[in-house]
């Protein structure tokens, strides 16, 4: 008889599960679209030329160690992170006005996670609002962190295959006050639909009004148009434009190709800089009780090619290959449905930005791609452009067009 004889089975995560089923699967004829990570045309990873190059240097410097890092991180790559997210001293007030302050992070999970604790624990609050859909561990990671009560705004529209932005403002406006309103800072997942500049001026007046608080999640920062300026205009907005106090939670994994180095950063906006250091104290706690300080690895890659000309150039070189490469994919998946005359629009598969498409796929579809042609995705209809490439775009073309007929 055990001790953990009383241990019931966990639900499994159903992205895990379906990447899991398409690795084992023999056919030889198979795609994945569902686990969110960028492969090459070959259906590769990509290590990013410009982190190998600082890999190696790394490598050779006899000056590395493994000390500790603090427990708030590598101060220079949390700055480089405030930086890319918010500008510079010449662009962004709060930079400018040191009221603005970056703490390391595990990638953008562990990002919000310490938001959520600090936001729970310590502002005590306890309402979160998320979008109708959203990334599937927001709950999970906001529930452990202490918030007792979860509530959905409106987003996705299933007859205009867009935004709901009439029913998303209504949502936000019946919000009660310091609830914490999850935005995603572009390309967001699963839908890839995102705000307009002129709808997100209008969350900004309802955030204001009635005195939400806003936590973005920057998880595709550059990924959505090959820009990384473009993709945090409504983060900048928001806090350069409209002064409003928030935290974005930032992660390196999809736009640096850092997914198991776990590199993150949370961006604080606040207005009054001399609170601060009591701040800092409060979040030191936090993670200190949770894992005490972050790995340093990845976070000196990331500032060390940001804060490197050359390098950096690399990098804005290396977004514009993956957005472009996922732009591409968009426009020959939607040709090719359209050649196959598929029932159905198919136009937003390329109005949606980022690395995911919500098909309008139903459950049913799903399965019979999986069951019947080795398609992979999540039964939500959602794919990661990704995982096609033109070796497998015709292949993946005349399997959905099988599947609505
Ligand atoms: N937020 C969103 C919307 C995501 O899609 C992801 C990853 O898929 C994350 C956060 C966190 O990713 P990671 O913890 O790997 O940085």
């Amino acid at each position: 008889m055990s001790r953990y004889n009383t241990v019931e089975q966990a639900p499994p995560i159903e992205v895990f599960e379906i990447n899991k089923a398409c690795l084992a699967d023999p056919a030889p004829k198979k795609a994945n679209l569902s686990i969110g990570v960028y492969r090459t045309e070959g259906g590769a990873p990509w290590l990013l030329p410009c982190v190998k190059k600082t890999e190696v240097a790394m490598s050779q410097d006899d000056g590395l160690n493994h000390e500790y890092l603090p427990v708030l991180g590598f101060e220079p790559f949390c700055k480089a992170a405030v930086s890319l997210l918010l500008g510079d001293v010449s662009t962004s007030p709060p930079v400018a006005e040191g009221r603005a302050f970056g703490v390391q992070s595990l990638s953008g999970t562990g990002a919000l996670r310490v938001a959520a604790e600090f936001l729970a624990r310590i502002l005590k609050y306890t309402t979160f609002y998320v979008s109708n859909p959203t990334w599937e561990n927001h709950r999970l990671v906001f529930f452990n962190a202490g918030f007792k009560q979860c509530n959905e705004y409106r987003y996705w529209n299933e007859q205009k295959r867009g935004i709901d932005f009439e029913g998303l403002i209504e949502d936000l406006k019946a919000a009660p006050a310091n609830s914490v309103i999850i935005l995603h800072a572009c390309a967001h997942n699963p839908t890839g639909c995102d705000p307009t500049r002129e709808q997100w001026k209008a969350i900004a007046d309802v955030v204001q009004d009635k005195k939400l608080f806003p936590l973005f999640d920057s998880a595709y920062q550059g990924f959505a148009t090959g820009n990384p300026e473009n993709d945090a205009w409504a983060v900048r907005y928001f806090a350069n434009e409209r002064n409003i106090e928030l935290i974005c939670c930032q992660s390196f994994a999809k736009n640096f190709g850092l997914y198991n180095e776990r590199v993150g950063n949370i961006t604080f906006v606040v207005s009054d800089p001399s609170i601060i250091p009591q701040t800092k104290s409060q979040l030191t706690l936090v993670v200190r009780g949770m894992y005490s300080n972050p790995p340093n690895h990845g976070a000196k890659v990331v500032c060390s090619v940001l804060n490197d000309a050359a390098l950096r150039e690399n990098w804005m070189d290396c977004i514009k290959t993956m957005s472009q490469r996922i732009l591409d994919m968009r426009v020959g998946l939607r040709e090719r449905l359209e050649r196959l005359n598929t029932p159905g629009d198919w136009s937003h598969i390329t109005t949606q930005i980022g690395m995911f498409s919500y098909t309008g796929l139903n459950r049913a579809q799903v399965e019979y791609l999986i069951s019947q042609h080795h398609i992979y995705l999540l039964k939500s209809g959602r794919i990661n452009m990704c995982g096609l490439n033109p070796s497998n775009l015709d292949y993946v073309a005349a399997a959905f067009n099988d599947a609505v007929r």
